[in-house]
């Protein structure tokens, strides 16, 4: 084996040690979730703030590749590595931290989901449906759908009067704990290609139209199938989101920030 394969072998074997050493970290914040989600309640607190802790973690893993990087300089030197041949190394790492990055990300959606479906449980269980809600001025029952987002004006069908529906607190926060980390989760497929195209083109010196064109277009995929999502799961807030939703397919056009 040449010298320059002794280099690269053991520049390599070194990345992979350290995607390795994610997987652990990961694997044991998968575990720490599941173990936790039975004790949830009516939010996701806990599980979020146990998964930022690692993400500094997991983040820290990109200076050990720089360190490693700073070690093979002088042995690539000596190897006699030509100016091209030092780049394809160096895109190495690059990729390495890219996969890491996702690797943390994928996983965090994927927790919050699960977290979010146990606080679904939760609330549904707490929430009697079938309660009757009644008229304050006459008595008569009302038409109301206890999974509401709002406050609402209903008017009794009996004597017309207005009477004021506020929602419970656990059904309003359902929004933020349990349908957007849901969305999240619709949208990992498409997130993933967005990531992917997104940080490899950042990391091209010169990206060419078509990659600058598909990266467009797998953000709005992105974004359309998270938006979706919600716009489907609380009708009575579609404008809302449908709103937001434009304006981020507006910023998607943008490719110099
Ligand atoms: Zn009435």
């Amino acid at each position: 084996m040449s010298d320059k394969q002794q280099v690269t072998q053991r520049w390599e074997a070194y990345i992979e040690k350290i995607k390795a050493r994610c997987n652990e970290m990961i694997a044991q914040a998968n575990a720490g979730t599941d173990a936790f989600i039975p004790q949830l309640l009516f939010d996701t607190n806990a599980i979020n703030n146990a998964w930022t802790g690692i993400k500094g973690q997991v983040f820290q893993l990109d200076d050990k590749l720089d360190e490693g990087w700073d070690k093979m300089d002088d042995l690539m030197d000596k190897a006699g590595f030509k100016s091209k041949e030092w780049d394809a190394e160096y895109a190495k790492s690059g990729e390495a931290k890219i996969q890491i990055h996702w690797q943390y990300e994928k996983n965090y959606i994927l927790a919050m989901a699960k977290a979010a479906r146990q606080v679904l449980f939760n609330v549904k269980n707490h929430i009697n449906e079938n309660k009757i809600h009644t008229c304050t001025q006459c008595g008569n029952a009302l038409n109301i759908s206890v999974y509401s987002f709002r406050a609402k004006n209903i008017k009794c069908d009996a004597c017309e009067a207005v009477n004021t529906y506020k929602p419970d607190d656990r059904i309003i926060a359902l929004e933020s704990w349990v349908l957007v980390p849901l969305a999240n989760e619709q949208a990992l497929a498409e997130k993933e290609a967005e990531y992917f195209a997104e940080e490899r083109r950042s990391y091209a010196d010169n990206p060419s139209k078509e990659e600058n064109e598909n990266v467009v277009k797998l953000r709005k995929a992105s974004i359309n199938k998270y938006y979706q999502y919600l716009i489907d799961s609380i009708p009575e807030k579609a404008d809302h989101y449908v709103r937001q939703r434009d304006q981020r397919l507006e910023w998607a056009e943008r490719l110099n920030y």
